[in-house]
């Protein structure tokens, strides 16, 4: 059950405390408060969690600082979108706001190489006034003998390159609980130049003690679906982060495994963006780059990974994650993917003018009877 407050009521209001003093007359229930960034406004949302089904929801209803009281269904408890849910569940982190109406593009590198690869990629990030990147320093091989990221040797030159380019978040994938805690002492130590968003990979999509511990981190978390599973078991692994406290969530689409000899690395996802807004108030992110997989140009002149960032865009995705490096060439990891920096303000135009067709697509809806 979650309990809405009124708008203007925050979680440590006296009001608060008092429905929460209710919740705890019940046995084995207890609540969790929760301030929720939403489209329009901030909420406070009490969670009740626990055995639930026989609490009556009247005694809450009858508060006058409380907005509605909503039973939830038992899947994706705090994820899903329930009856009567409209706001998504959005969320701040070093400046940027994150929600199912925001776009971001996180243009960078797959793995990080060289400090002057590094730094040629953020000017230019910095040059086309983009503030969030991809940046890896744990790779998760196919192959023990490929590259596997500088770890965490690399985070103090690359946070402070970061912090030199005024980039606020990096996306960041994690293989290992250990991890959080080298990204988060290597910030400190450089005295938090940046942010971090902590990537959950396909491959670790299922890996739930991971999603527990990072369930207990303070950094946000791009989740990405599990690429051979089905997307309720990816929604269900997704639960384990804001299970575990963390509501700070992005869920990503990145193309499905199907080994039917298709054209690129992985089957395109991007029509359930609208999906997963739908099932749950979680911002969606596409990545075109494992998507496709290479840099391959149509007749049309455009990339295959900008048509499939078109698609994504158009269906309201809310980021972006792209690869790009300045020497593909010479790149560690992912290299025939990656776009080339010449091309980022391309990339970053055709985004625009997709993102602004959707906007106009949902004025046009609003205005349909
Ligand atoms: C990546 O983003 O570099 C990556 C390994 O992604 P995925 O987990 O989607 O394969
Ligand atoms: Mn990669």
């Amino acid at each position: 059950m979650i309990i809405v407050m009124k708008d203007g009521i925050l979680p440590e209001s006296q009001e608060v405390q008092q429905v929460v003093r209710m919740v705890e007359r019940f046995p084995d229930v207890h609540a969790e408060v929760r301030k929720i960034h939403g489209t329009t406004r901030v909420l406070t949302e009490i969670y009740l969690l626990g055995s639930t089904s026989t609490i009556p929801q009247e005694p809450f209803e009858e508060f006058s600082a409380v907005e509605k009281v909503i039973r939830i269904r038992e899947r994706y408890r705090s994820i899903g979108r329930h009856e009567g849910q409209a706001e998504a569940l959005g969320f701040e982190y070093n400046g940027v706001h994150f929600g199912q109406d925001t776009f971001h593009v996180f243009a960078g590198v797959c793995a990080i190489d060289t400090p002057e690869n590094l730094e040629e990629m953020f000017r230019a990030l910095a040059g086309a006034g983009v503030q969030t990147t991809r940046a890896g320093a744990y790779k998760p091989r196919t192959s023990p003998y490929d590259f596997q990221g500088h770890g965490k040797s690399c985070l103090p030159w690359t946070f402070e390159l970061a912090g030199k380019y005024g980039i606020r978040v990096i996306a960041m994938e994690i293989t290992h609980e250990d991890h959080v805690k080298e990204i988060r002492e290597a910030l400190r130590a450089a005295g938090n130049p940046t942010g971090v968003m902590l990537q959950i990979g396909t491959r670790n999509a299922q890996n739930f003690e991971l999603l527990k511990a990072v369930g207990q981190s303070e950094f946000p978390v791009l989740f990405k679906r599990g690429m051979g599973i089905t997307l309720d078991e990816s929604l269900n692994a997704c639960e384990y982060l804001a299970a575990g406290g963390n509501h700070k969530i992005v869920f990503g689409l990145r193309g499905m495994k199907t080994n039917l000899g298709d054209p690129h690395r992985n089957f395109v996802d991007f029509g359930h963006v609208p999906v997963v807004k739908r099932m749950t108030r979680l911002p969606v992110c596409i990545d075109p780059s494992h998507s496709v997989g290479k840099r391959l140009v149509a007749p049309d002149g455009l990339l295959d990974i900008e048509h499939t960032t078109a698609q994504g865009v158009i269906a309201g995705a809310n980021m972006v994650l792209v690869d790009f490096h300045p020497h593909p060439e010479q790149a560690l990891c992912d290299g025939p993917q990656a776009l080339v920096l010449s091309e980022l303000p391309h990339f970053l135009e055709d985004a625009t003018i997709v993102r602004r067709a959707y906007l106009e697509r949902c004025k046009l809806t609003r205005g349909r009877a």
